[in-house]
């Protein structure tokens, strides 16, 4: 009997930003060096300001944002930078070096946050054959802001922004919530991302065709992780896993 969920083949891609599409981490290391530039013109010690910026690092690494307490996620990341200044250098600062922190962080970033010529084409030949989901984890306002950034979204049929929503990746609602507003189902989709524990797994969890890892650095599989269907250096190798899956 010929099943139909196979013969429909693959309708649509969803695809994480961060580090999939986008350098995140790149834009934020040159943020970082900016900032570091921006101390050396202050009254901070040389000896201090690798460690005001690895404290900064630390505390947006384990940043928990709720915006029902009513504070922009600037404010929280200006305050994270007040900290990082207190803390290493023993003494209450400046609260405008703080924010001149902040925003040269944040605005560099954005500013080298941007979507390769090679990306860009790539997406425009796929969104000739396929319906194309930006899926991004974040809170609202920092992941819109880099989605404006990076001028990606006529690209996408759909964009969905965690922060916007009860839960993110990897929770099944929120793919569920991507299925329903491109009019897919789980089957016709393959997830690409470079996130294990958010992007596979929440693909497995909603049962979606197949799983893209984009593994950069080519590490190796961390023991008891999920496994994905396919792993890929860099999302320009897409084309490769779409033929496999042709020949399926
Ligand atoms: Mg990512």
């Amino acid at each position: 009997m010929c099943n139909m969920m196979e013969s429909r083949g693959v309708l649509s891609i969803i695809f994480d930003l961060d580090n999939t599409l986008v350098d995140t981490a790149g834009a934020g290391r040159f943020a970082i060096q900016k900032v570091y530039e921006l101390l050396t013109s202050t009254p901070v010690l040389e000896s201090h300001i690798r460690d005001i910026c690895e404290c900064y690092l630390r505390k947006l690494h384990h940043e928990s944002f709720d915006p029902s307490e009513g504070k922009s996620i600037d404010s929280v990341r200006i305050h994270h930078w007040y900290e990082a200044l207190q803390e290493t250098q023993g003494t209450d600062p400046d609260p405008d070096l703080a924010n001149s922190c902040y925003y040269t962080w944040k605005n560099t970033r954005l500013q080298a946050l941007t979507l390769s010529p090679e990306v860009r084409s790539l997406l425009e030949e796929l969104r000739k054959n396929y319906k194309l989901l930006l899926l991004t984890n974040g809170d609202t306002q920092t992941q819109w802001e880099k989605i404006e950034a990076v001028r990606c979204e006529g690209l996408f049929s759909v964009v969905v922004v965690g922060g916007d929503h009860p839960e993110q990746k990897p929770a099944h609602s929120i793919f569920t919530h991507c299925f329903k507003s491109a009019g897919v189902l789980p089957q016709d989709c393959i997830m690409v991302g470079d996130s294990l524990s958010t992007d596979i797994q929440g693909g497995v969890n909603a049962g979606v065709r197949a799983t893209v890892w984009i593994n950069s650095d080519c590490k190796s599989l961390p023991q008891g992780s999920v496994t994905p269907d396919y792993t890929i250096p860099s999302v320009l190798n897409l084309n490769d896993v779409l033929a496999e899956l042709m020949l399926k």
